[in-house]
């Protein structure tokens, strides 16, 4: 069977074709003249999958695209908190080109605008670096994203340099302003490479889907990116990404995106995919007429905002009692209750939250006046609380933290099973922590934990009002 999410692609590709307002940017002679016919639309799973239509294999210059990742190099050779001593997150609302910085700070307002983006650029490796250096680690940090070596288009970047003006009007405002220390044309000299850079959509989508897998190319499981420069990285794509009409593009596509005047746009989703389009006709903000005609029409399609608030917490707790019966401890059955919850999905606080508030109305409610002793709960007279994470596919770390502190706190009246496989929970190993948890015993199976309970051989019957 052929998969149909290219022939879905191909349909997204040919809707936008007959849109053919626009002109390709004209300031670098190379790109105005782009072939206009070329359009080409491609996404990436964060496992790793490329699904592409179009002219898919066609090169262009990477351009400001660039710009978010050179950022998170940036940050991640520097820190963020220098980082944000010479550029600020601001949204700027002003053309790309602009020059301009923020009053009292002097930074350049973001990444995203050419000011920012020179000056992020000078920090790259070193404040003291050569442009050679800059340049070689940016050209290996994309091509480790994109997972293929990628090449400077050096047309492109003699065409750029020649009529570098405004740029180097940018960068000599930098270094008067004390945002970068090197020289202004060393800056923009590496700035221009960095843009002039050549790449596909499935390099592109490929880099935005390693963003939305937190920084780990999906292919090579490299970690190219910090968690941290992700973050911010993302934050800034929503903010700013899109030139002056950045605020437009969130409330209808939703995803954090950068465009660039070549023709490209990058959208990164966290923790679902990174798309790409091409195409090389701008609108009057230099974006992409049909890429934004195609990332529209993905993302309704698709369900791809981000702020479409269709699931409410992707956890569900259930909860039921058992009664013990049988076992070599006691033969005769101890016919005890026992208290069972499984938690399943993907969890974070909300789902976390659920499971507390399960917990304390079976559990919980310690009696007034006395901090430990049996509950107040319907099943407080449980002989013991099984947990079973089975079913729960992640746990993020404030999920955690609060399971744990809820197992902690029941473990001091009462007995604890997790049964846990796969290891989501962590529990604690170091010695001070495991002697909180000393009463908690974790284990694999269902068996396991009914063998711990009632002995070898126990059964446990289900209550019927959990049938
Ligand atoms: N090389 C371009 C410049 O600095 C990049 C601009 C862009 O793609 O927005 O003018």
């Amino acid at each position: 069977m052929k998969s149909p999410i290219p022939d879905y692609l191909g349909r997204v590709l040919e809707e936008a074709r007959p849109f053919d307002s626009g002109q390709p940017a004209s300031y670098i002679d190379v790109l105005a003249q782009a072939d206009t016919s070329r359009s080409a639309v491609a996404v990436a799973t964060v496992d790793g999958s490329v699904y592409s239509a179009g002219d898919d294999e066609v090169d262009f210059s990477i351009q400001s695209i660039s710009k978010p990742f050179v950022y998170a190099l940036a940050i991640q050779d520097q820190g963020l908190a220098y980082v944000l001593e010479k550029v600020g997150v601001e949204p700027s609302g002003d053309a790309f080109n602009r020059l301009s910085l923020e009053t009292g700070t002097n930074r350049p307002m973001n990444p995203m605008i050419n000011a920012g983006a020179v000056a992020a650029h000078a920090l790259v490796v070193s404040t003291n670096a050569t442009v050679d250096q800059r340049v070689d680690r940016i050209l290996q940090a994309l091509s480790r994203l994109a997972g293929r070596q990628l090449k400077v288009d050096e047309a492109v970047y003699a065409a750029e340099l020649k009529d570098a003006n405004r740029n180097m009007g940018l960068a000599y405002m930098l270094k008067a302003a004390g945002m970068i220390s090197c020289d202004p044309q060393e800056a923009v000299r590496g700035y221009i490479r960095q843009c002039s850079i050549n790449v596909n959509v499935r390099d592109l989508a490929m880099m935005a889907a390693t963003l939305s897998n937190g920084g780990v190319q999906p292919v090579s499981g490299e970690r190219v990116i910090s968690q941290e420069s992700v973050r911010q990285v993302l934050s800034v794509m929503t903010t700013c990404g899109m030139y002056n009409s950045s605020g437009d593009w969130i409330a209808s596509v939703g995803i954090p995106a950068k465009s660039g005047v070549s023709g490209g746009i990058i959208g990164a989703l966290p923790g679902q995919l990174g798309l790409a389009v091409f195409s090389p006709r701008l609108d009057e903000k230099g974006n992409s007429v049909r890429g934004v005609i195609m990332c529209k029409q993905l993302s309704n399609d698709m369900g791809f905002h981000m702020m479409d608030v269709s699931q409410i917490a992707g956890a569900s707790v259930r909860s039921w009692t058992a009664t013990i019966a049988g076992g070599s401890k006691q033969p005769n059955a101890c016919r005890q209750a026992v208290a069972v919850f499984e938690l399943r999905g993907a969890v974070r606080f909300a789902g976390a939250e659920r499971l507390t508030r399960a917990v304390m109305n079976e559990i919980g409610k310690s009696r007034p006046n006395s901090g430990s002793g049996p509950g107040l709960g319907k099943d407080a007279h449980v002989c013991a609380v099984m947990f079973s994470f089975r079913n729960t596919y992640s746990l993020n770390d404030v999920a955690r933290r609060l399971i744990h502190e809820n197992i902690r706190r029941l473990s001091t009246t009462t007995n604890v099973v997790v049964i846990d496989p796969a290891g989501v929970l962590k529990m604690p190993l170091d010695s001070k922590q495991e002697g909180e948890f000393r009463q908690v015993r974790v284990v694999t199976s269902e068996a396991e934990a009914r063998d711990h309970i009632g002995g070898m051989g126990c059964r446990v019957v289900p209550n019927e009002d959990s049938l």
